[in-house]
């Protein structure tokens, strides 16, 4: 077979030039004159704090330093009793111990195992009534409930699981700190190991409140956070607010506080003035006893039934120091402040969180 391409083995193949390397022409450096033109960017010392910055964060410091050598015992009174609850208890008994006993919340213990079983808080509560509002027939079903079933709840709404975050009562106040901050919990509850059995013991269950409080009566220094709100942004929520007014039905603030995992959600009338705040733990007088006919109820209706010693609502405003917030907490037991303006016109919300927040972690480099 021949063709044009075949070679003829007798004849010699031309001889190849020496392969050379290929060359590609070098793209030549594209040098703008301004490159010449603009002098090396100079490197700009630190702008010097202001004297109120500076007293800001010695205040900050010293709050800091003194979370640092105190234990959560410290915190603790000489005298406090503390309710656990048996996780083989049913949910409705358990609402109505915490109403009995004027409490929100109140760690597991499984005695089958003789182990702490986490905390029970309003967020348990509220996943009960999505699952009985996902499913209306499930009320005998939802009755017969008990606290160890409340984990299968979660994945039947398929909520994340409450993460049961605990901690040594005597490791430094500071880290328990950090570590509500971390898991976005509002309490942490205290647990030791007895020496003996080599057991779970829980001692107590700390807030933010308490810790905050502790602070406010001890650090001086707090009184050199002067700078006001309006100079610290990040401070607070002062946008995409969650907010409801007298008519909004119950369920539609369940729903908000859910879903933005928050505490409170202010109640404005149709000028968008204060007029009250619904609490996630108004929610436990509601189903008292295990009843969930008042979840039809508008909040209206709903903070009627508020008991009488509620402390009322906090207010404060952008001009407000945190200075004077933690002269608040100091005197009384408050949880957030609605952050207003001269007409009492919703502005933000500043909760615990927040300034737990600020105070533990403004100007730390993350670890
Ligand atoms: P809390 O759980 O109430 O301490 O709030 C957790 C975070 O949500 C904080 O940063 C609050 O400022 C923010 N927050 C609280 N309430 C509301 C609300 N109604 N709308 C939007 N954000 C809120």
């Amino acid at each position: 077979m021949s063709g044009p391409d075949a070679a003829d083995p007798s004849t010699p193949a031309p001889e190849k030039p020496p392969a050379k390397d290929v060359v590609i022409p070098q793209q030549p450096a594209i040098v703008a004159p301004r490159t010449f033109l603009e002098p090396a960017r100079p490197i700009m010392p630190p702008t010097p704090l202001s004297a109120i910055d500076r007293e800001q964060m010695e205040g900050l410091r010293s709050i800091r330093a003194f979370l640092k050598v105190r234990t959560s015992y410290d915190v603790l009174p000489l005298s406090y009793r503390l309710i656990m609850l048996d996780t083989a208890l049913l949910v409705s008994k358990s609402l109505k111990i915490l109403n009995q006993n004027g409490i929100v919340s109140a760690p597991l213990w499984d005695s089958k195992t003789s182990t702490f079983a986490g905390l029970l808080t309003t967020s348990d509560y509220i996943n009960v009534i999505q699952y009985y509002w996902q499913n209306p027939d499930a009320l005998a079903q939802v009755d017969q409930f008990r606290l160890d079933s409340l984990r299968d709840v979660e994945k039947a709404i398929g909520v994340m699981p409450i993460e049961t975050v605990s901690i040594h009562p005597e490791r430094p106040l500071y880290d328990a700190c950090r570590k509500m901050l971390a898991s976005r919990a509002r309490r942490i509850p205290l647990v030791d190991i007895d020496d003996e059995t080599r057991r779970h013991m829980v001692v107590s269950v700390i807030t933010q409140y308490r810790i905050l409080k502790f602070v406010a009566v001890n650090v001086k220094e707090t009184q050199k956070l002067r700078k006001p709100l309006r100079e610290l942004p990040d401070v607070g929520t002062y946008a995409n607010l969650a907010t409801a007014t007298m008519e909004t039905p119950v369920m539609d603030v369940i729903h908000m506080l859910v879903k933005k995992n928050i505490s409170s959600v202010p109640i404005l009338d149709k000028d968008g003035t204060v007029v009250n705040v619904f609490e996630a733990v108004d929610i436990l007088t509601l189903i008292k006893e295990g009843a969930y006919d008042d979840l039809k109820l508008n909040v209206g209706e709903a903070l009627l039934k508020r008991s009488e010693d509620f402390p009322g609502i906090y207010t404060c405003s952008v001009h407000d120091q945190l200075g004077t917030i933690y002269d608040t907490i100091r005197k009384s037991r408050v949880h957030r402040f609605i952050i207003v303006d001269e007409h009492r016109k919703l502005k933000g919300v500043l909760t615990l969180s927040d300034i737990l927040d600020y105070t533990l972690l403004e100007g730390e480099v993350d670890e």
